[in-house]
């Protein structure tokens, strides 16, 4: 995407830009006229599923979804349906009540994979420029209210050296090169061993790795090496991702059956300005800043470090709230939640990264309630130990708005006099 002025643009041919009446309809009635599934409560450390029925918890200040800005974003591409709690309920319970296969009830922890490279990893596994594991890891834990484990990092590994074939305009100075994919078990060994494919630029010295061909051995592979209690494993890497052959990158992918999915940072770093053409022409500013494009005919206007920085205060913390998100909405995806059309929300979809680095952190009241429904968390206890990890992240903005909500649910209770 280019930058330009914003231009007001209309919705999809096909979208139909939800009324009033529809954002009642999709929140459901009160109290709810389906049966709550009784899976695994026990793991919500702040379990209260009588909120299920309590409307003032869903009803907070939110701001519907304005009108797209610019033509590539997403509701102007995309002709989403949405998806009220009816629907999100059907989806993931046979007619008997009980939860589907497809929202595996028997998994509770939530597995963290680092998936890692020797460019990346020299000394230390995770780079010190890449948002901390450990806070990604606590927010997902108060976000969904489950347990949430980093698992011993999977390697990639070149194997084989580079045979250059031709050059392309799209994709680089290829070459083939062979990549494994070694996975750990618990106690370390390395226990898996597996092809991945890559694309790689020499003259830039690039490597790009396919998404699915992870994701096809993390399926195979995961309940040999990390157990059945796992809800999904989430493969989180710092490498450069695409998808088709004529992707730029891709920021990730989930197999939502097969509960796993990767996600990479890599092009979330607050001084990362790319090409919108050219997967493999991409630099750092030495600042922090919000958009990520330069123009593809003239180039950057600065020069730009090859490697990345370690970002400054402020930058750390656009990096989290950036990769934060990215991880919680695909993880949303997994619960069974789709892209939401009902009020500015994190479950709504993105069409680039602009787009993307606007998306709120917060579930709207309908997602929210959904996914009450799956894990039976406390809507306050939950917003309470949400706060907790962002505050401890530095993300202020987010901090308000959470507590803006509380002090709403508190005011509303205090109106019906309870
Ligand atoms: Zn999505
Ligand atoms: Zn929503």
């Amino acid at each position: 995407m280019t930058k330009r002025k914003r231009e007001p643009t209309s919705f999809h041919s096909r979208f139909q830009e939800p009324t009033d009446n529809d954002r009642v309809e999709a929140l459901g009635e009160f109290p709810l006229n389906a049966k709550q599934p009784e899976a695994l409560w026990e793991h919500t450390p702040c379990s209260s599923p009588d909120d299920l029925n309590d409307p003032i918890l869903y009803h907070p200040t939110m701001q519907k979804i304005p009108p797209p800005a610019y033509e590539l974003d997403w509701l102007a591409q995309v002709p989403e349906e949405g998806q009220s709690i009816a629907d999100y309920i059907c989806f993931l319970t046979s007619r008997s009540g009980r939860l589907r296969p497809i929202a595996n009830a028997s998994g509770t922890t939530i597995c963290l994979l680092p998936i890692v490279s020797p460019s990346t990893s020299k000394e230390c596994w995770w780079p010190d420029y890449a948002p901390k594991l450990e806070y990604l890891a606590t927010l997902t834990k108060n976000y969904f209210q489950r347990p949430v484990k980093i698992l011993k990092p999977a390697t990639l590994t070149i194997s084989s050296s580079v045979r250059k074939n031709s050059s392309g305009n799209l994709s680089g100075e290829k070459s083939s090169k062979t990549v494994s994919l070694f996975f750990c078990n618990e106690q370390g060994q390395v226990c898996k061993n597996t092809r991945i494919t890559v694309r790689h630029d020499s003259r830039t010295r690039r490597s790009q790795y396919e998404v699915t061909s992870i994701l096809n051995q993390l399926s195979k592979f995961r309940y040999d090496t990390y157990g059945e209690e796992n809800f999904c494993v989430m493969g989180v890497t710092m490498e450069d991702l695409y998808d088709g052959p004529n992707d730029l990158f891709c920021a990730g992918m989930a197999f939502g059956g097969d509960k796993v999915a990767v996600f990479s940072f890599c092009r979330y770093h607050p001084n990362l300005r790319m090409s919108p053409l050219r997967w493999w022409d991409y630099g750092y500013s030495t600042k922090p800043g919000t958009y990520s494009y330069f123009d593809a005919d003239t180039g950057p206007k600065i020069s730009l470090l090859p490697s990345p920085p370690k970002p400054s205060k402020a930058g750390e913390i656009e990096y989290l709230r950036r990769s934060s998100k990215l991880l919680v909405h695909e993880l949303g995806h997994l619960y069974g939640l789709d892209h939401c059309i009902h009020y500015k929300c994190l479950m709504m979809g993105t069409g680039h990264l602009v787009e993307d680095f606007q998306a709120p952190m917060h579930l709207c009241g309908v997602c929210l309630r959904k996914l009450q429904w799956r894990l039976g968390f406390s809507v306050e206890g939950r917003y309470h130990d949400i706060a907790t990890s962002l505050k401890e992240m530095g993300l202020a903005k987010e901090v308000r708005w959470i507590k803006m909500q509380l002090a709403s649910i508190t005011k509303k209770r205090k109106a019906e006099g309870r």
